[in-house]
């Protein structure tokens, strides 16, 4: 090869390698939820990381040494906020030393400011030395796919902040990402229409978002406050208001206790439907809407099955 040609390619090289870290916004998000809309959003101008994996209950992650320093080099910290993350982002927060993402900073976004209707805002005393999860309101927003498309606009008005050159390209993917909710809201909602003339009972409110924006009927939860193990007494309420009623299904999430909601369902004599909690948590669910269809999916079977209980 001639010397020329030698310095051309070098020249190349460099100019990809320096091109693509200029390019490359990083996002670390909290929640794989965030971080699939996070990509939606990105496109190929933005590299997305989430620190909690779907499988993952992201009440409680341990605040490994690894996830510091996926934060370290973070541009954007995308997170849930609600204190879902309390009991370990800060701690990872102070590991990461990074001023790009500090609160208050430009790279900190609370997803949950885009939010337009937080659901179970507590009216009275809440005591969170007794274990009590959710003290600012429900954090599971992400269930409900109108929330996403707040989300993800708002998610491309940050990105356009750090990244002034693509701003455009950011907000036309989170057009595109809103229209793809949109035409598919209509065929989510008819999937529901059994389940809506069911009664659920939830093992953790985990799923309250998702029942709102479906109108489905929530008659109980397992766990009488979020978070906290509930005591046998109250299981048996629940399950004598189960008893009491026709069509009850039981929902729970993979990282529940399962032996309590099969016990609780094996006495109301129903089945228990065990879902994802976010996206990537069961197989197949590792794109937002195939999550969202998913939880459909599995919600419409368990009415079909409850009616022959
Ligand atoms: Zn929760």
């Amino acid at each position: 090869m001639s010397a020329i040609k030698t310095i051309l390619l070098v020249v190349i090289m460099m100019t990809a390698v320096v091109g693509h870290s200029l390019a490359d916004l990083k996002v670390v998000t909290t929640i794989s939820d965030l971080a699939r809309i996070a990509e939606a959003v990105g496109g190929d101008d933005a590299q997305v990381s989430t620190l909690c994996p779907g499988p993952r209950d992201p009440h409680f992650l341990p605040a490994k040494p690894s996830l510091a320093r996926k934060l370290a080099k973070a541009d954007l910290l995308c997170y849930n906020g609600l204190e879902l993350e309390i009991g370990w982002l800060p701690l990872l927060l102070n590991k990461a030393r990074n001023p790009r993402i500090k609160p208050g900073s430009e790279g900190d976004m609370d997803c949950s400011g885009a939010i337009k209707t937080i659901l179970d805002i507590p009216d009275g005393n809440v005591d969170r030395a007794m274990g009590d999860i959710h003290a600012l309101g429900n954090p599971h927003y992400t269930l409900n796919p109108e929330n996403a498309v707040l989300i993800a606009k708002e998610m491309a008005y940050r990105m356009g902040q750090l990244d002034p050159e693509n701003k455009a390209a950011y907000k036309d993917r989170a057009t595109v990402f809103a229209g793809e909710v949109a035409s598919r809201l209509p065929g989510w909602y008819e999937q529901l229409s059994e389940a809506r003339t069911k009664s659920i009972i939830l093992y953790h409110s985990h799923w309250n978002y998702f029942t709102h924006w479906q109108h489905l009927k929530v008659v109980g939860e397992i766990e009488n406050r979020p978070g906290i193990t509930p005591s046998p007494r109250h299981v048996q309420s629940v399950i004598e208001k189960g008893r009491d009623l026709d069509g009850v299904m039981i929902v729970a999430a993979q990282w529940d206790h399962q032996d309590v909601a099969e016990d609780v369902a094996e006495r109301i004599g129903t089945s228990l439907a065990v879902l994802p909690g976010y996206s990537g948590a069961q197989k197949g669910t590792d794109n937002y809407f195939d999550f969202i269809d998913r939880l459909c999916t599995r919600m419409a079977e368990a009415a079909t099955a409850a009616s022959k209980e």
